[in-house]
Parts: structure tokens; sequence; C-alpha cells
């Protein structure tokens, strides 16, 4: 598709000479994600400078009917910020500012661009924590996180995306800017429409700022390895744990022995912290106001469990050196499999309860499917969401491994349906799941997303192709 040159003048008037590149090497790197899986074109990139650029551009393409593909740090692993068919991209990099932060009301205002190791900073700044953590935060914005509804490792404490924000200002298809930058705590005045556009992944909205959460800084973090026998076990210590701290963890990553050893072999300077080999691993973290013995409470837990079998060995973290190290075996697992070769990801979550009931059955399914296929189920466990990923078999052919992608997606995804889970815990559907999740949402509700779009997007000019099904 290409987009008529009277429509392209329209815009680069509207958005002035900043506001735009038509530019190909200008524009390339936003037409390619950093896996380089998907490849998208489009002749014209706008960089509007505000929210009023925005509604002049929208307004313009609702107009003309020009689909448009919102864009922030293009970190997104679904495929959700890519212009596939030549639509107009539109990037809110200029919309960097962070407006405001209250330390006293414990909120900040941060433009759709700004990016969320930036936002971090300005928290920090102020004596506060704004507490998403994501490995691709040097990169990513808080519009993409809030059109993904980002997740990341602290959920179990702070939540996801979703529950960080109190406010947002968006414009609409047709270019009305909705002002909602309220940092109400309580606000019960009918539908909260911010709900709507967190997670739409840019079919329902283009936001353009955001009022967040913020926190107190914590004095200090606990951090500790846990060697355990079992995914059952690491649930037990999870509950164990959460009743021990008074619910202050903040991270409970889990990680299989298959996952230690990929990333002690692929990645210099990390190491196995115990003496003999687990099973299976969990990285637990909290974090500690001021004048909190979280340590002893958690030491004691550790000791508790070791004694009664439920775990085998435990390191706690010393230094902020070790602490940084521990997470480096966390941090480190997705590049790790990557250098070992092929792999088939998935981004699923299950009832916590069900962790260990869901690794079994998957796992056994794919090894119908594919016999000797790897698997390296790791991640947020404290919250249900499993990085269920599996690499090729040792010696294997890559390609041939890949091409059992949807045999094996299939699979994963009916099991994780059936114990009550999503096949997207906190990438969303982008285009590469829009399809998938006609199979497991229900036909109304399907019709209720459906009637959403129609009636806030009635052009289908915002990222069209994404999120629902064709
Ligand atoms: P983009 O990739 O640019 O866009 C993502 C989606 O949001 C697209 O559909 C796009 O159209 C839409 N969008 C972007 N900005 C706007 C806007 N202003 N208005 C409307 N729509 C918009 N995600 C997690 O949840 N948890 C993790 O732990 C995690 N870890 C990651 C680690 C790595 C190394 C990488 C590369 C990615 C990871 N991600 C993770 C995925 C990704 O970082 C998140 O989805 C992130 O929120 C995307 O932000 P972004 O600014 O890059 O958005």
């Amino acid at each position: 598709m290409s987009v008529d040159a009277k429509i392209i003048a329209r815009l680069k008037e509207a958005m002035g000479p900043k506001g735009f590149t038509e530019e190909p090497a200008e524009i390339a790197p936003h037409l390619e994600e950093w896996r380089g899986r998907y490849h998208g074109q489009s002749q014209l990139l706008l960089k509007p400078a505000n929210a009023s650029d925005v509604g002049r551009a929208l307004a313009i393409c609702n107009e003309t009917k020009t689909p448009v593909v919102p864009q922030g740090g293009n970190t997104g692993l679904v495929g959700g910020q890519i212009p596939f068919h030549g639509e107009v991209l539109l990037s809110l990099e200029r919309m960097n500012k962070v407006r405001g932060v209250d330390a006293q009301g414990l909120h900040m205002i941060a433009e759709a661009g700004v990016i969320l190791a930036n936002a971090h900073a300005a928290a920090d700044e102020a004596g506060c924590l704004f507490p998403l953590s994501l490995a691709s935060e040097g990169s990513c914005t808080i519009g993409g996180n809030l059109s993904t509804n980002a997740g990341g490792v602290d959920v179990l404490r702070y939540g996801n995306m979703r529950e960080l924000t109190l406010g947002i200002e968006v414009v609409l298809a047709d270019g009305t800017l909705l002002d909602m930058l309220r940092t109400l705590r309580k606000d019960n005045t009918g539908y909260d429409l911010k709900q709507l556009f967190i997670g739409a992944e840019g079919t329902l909205g283009i936001v353009t700022a955001a009022a967040l959460k913020l926190f107190p800084k914590p004095a200090a973090y606990v951090t500790a390895m846990v060697a355990l026998p079992s995914p059952a076990a690491a649930i037990a210590l999870l509950t164990d744990l959460q009743h021990a701290t008074g619910g202050l963890l903040s991270a409970f990553e889990i990680i299989p022995r298959i996952g230690m050893e990929l990333v002690t072999a692929h990645i210099p300077g990390s190491s196995d912290p115990f003496a003999a080999p687990s099973p299976w691993y969990a990285l637990v973290e909290a974090s500690v106001p001021e004048g909190l013995d979280l340590r002893a409470s958690i030491e004691r837990q550790l000791g508790k469990s070791i004694e009664a079998g439920r775990a085998t060995d435990a390191v706690i973290a010393a230094s902020e050196a070790q602490r940084k190290s521990l997470w480096r075996l966390r941090e480190n697992m997705s590049e790790a499999q990557k250098l070992e070769g092929a792999s088939i990801k998935h981004d699923v979550s299950v009832p916590v309860a069900r962790i260990p009931d869901f690794l079994q059955a998957a796992s056994s399914g794919v090894q119908q499917i594919v016999p000797g296929a790897r698997v390296v189920a790791f991640g947020h466990a404290g919250d249900g969401n499993i990085h269920f990923n599996i690499s090729v078999p040792k010696g294997g052919d890559g390609k041939a491994f890949l091409a059992k992608w949807e045999a094996v997606s299939r699979g994963v995804h009916d099991i994780v349906n059936d114990m009550g889970g999503s096949i997207s815990a906190e990438h969303g559907l982008g285009a590469m799941k829009h399809n998938e999740i006609a199979r497991y949402k229900s036909k109304d509700e399907l019709a209720a997303m459906r009637t959403i779009k129609r009636a806030l997007d009635p052009n289908n000019i915002l990222n069209p192709g994404k999120v629902l099904p064709d």
C-alpha cells in the first residue's frame, strides 16, 4: 500500500518541518524489530512534538482513511509496532518530557516518549521509586509500556502497568484529545476510560502522556538464590516467603537447571553460586524499608525450608555486587538461549498453583512433537507468568525445528487454556497472536471487543491488523 501524495503533503504541513521524515535511512530502524523477526515498510514517519500535533495528524488520517501505526521504543515482542503494509508510522520519540514529579502525592506525569530508564531516574532523583522493571528499560517508552500493559520482574509487589497508571492523556482516532491526566487514587465518576487504552496496543487511541504511581524508595534489597527439588517446591517456598515477609516480596523468578547451564556456558563472567547442581532455582527479592530487618525473616524461612527438604541450599547476596551477579543469571536467560541456537518461545500465564502441572503437561506435550527438544521454562513464577521457551534438540537442525513452531505453540496454548491461563501474559497479541486468540476468547468477548473498536475507530485507521482477529 502506498499513501497518496496529497495526503502526505497535508500531513507534512500539519506537522511542520521537524515533525516528519521521508528519508529511508531515518525510517529504516523503525521498520525492523530488535530480533529481526518482523520487517515493515513505510514512506512517512511522523514525529509529533506534542498532543496537538498528534491530534492534527490523526484528524487528517481519519478523514482520508489512512492507517497509522504508533511506535514507542520499538522493543515490542509481538510485532504490534511494525507497519507491515506501508502504513504511516507515528513515533512518540520527541514527546520525552517528564512534566512533573510529586514526591508527596507519590505520582509523576511523563510523556509517552519518555524512556523507562529516564522515568526511573526522575523518580529516583525525588527519592521515589517507579517500579516497572524490564530488561528493555533503556529503550522502551512509557507509551509503549502502557499500550502493552507491560509487566516484568516486580509485578508481584507493585503490579503491572495497568496497576501503576493513575491517569492518561490520549488522542482518539478522529483527533479528539481526551485529557484524563488525573492523579486521584479514588475516582468513581462513571466508566474508567483509561483502562480501555491500557493494553490496547495502539488500536484504540494514541497515548500522549500518563500519570504514574510512585512508591517510597526502598532502603535496601534482600536477594537470594534458592536451590529447589521441583516446581512444586518453588510454589511452596513462594507462599512461605510471602508470609514470612508480610507480603513484601517484590520478585520471585524461577530458573531450571538447563537455564543455569546455558547461562554459565555462554555468558562470560557468570557462575553457578552452588557447589552441587539442582533441578530448579528461585531468585527471590524483597524490597525493604528503613529499619525493617527482613533479611533475618528470610534467612529464618529459608532455614526452615531446607530443614523440611523443600529447598536444598540457598545463598543470600551479601553486597550489591553479589545481588547484581545473581540477577545477571536470570537476566541473561534469553541471551544464553539465543547463543545456544534456535528456540520456540511462549509468554503464558496460569494460576500460580497450577505452574507445576502446567510445566509437566507442556513439557511432555513438546516431547511428543519434537523428541529431544530442550524445555527452558523460566520467569515470573510469582505472578504465574512463565516464558515457556524450547531450545532445538542438541545437534538438531534449527530450521526444521522452527518449522514446528505452530504445532508446538498450539499444543502449549491449548494446555494453558485448559488450565484457565492466558496465551499472552505480558507481551500482548500484536501481529503475532491476533488470529490465535480467536481460538481461546469466547465469541461474545470478541464481539464486545469489536464493538469497542468500531465505536472508537470506525474507519479502522489505528494499527489495523493487530490485536483483533482478521
Ligand atoms: P513499542 O514496541 O514501540 O510498541 C509496542 C506496542 O504499543 C505497539 O502495538 C505500538 O503500536 C503500541 N504503542 C507504542 N507507543 C504507543 C502510544 N504512545 N500510544 C498507543 N500505542 C502505542 N515486556 C514485558 O512486559 N515484560 C518484560 O519483562 C519484558 N522484557 C523485555 C526484554 C527485552 C530484551 C525486550 C526487547 C523486550 C521486553 N519486553 C518485555 C517487551 C517490550 O519491551 C514491552 O512490550 C514494552 O512495553 C514495549 O515498549 P516500547 O516503547 O518499545 O513499545
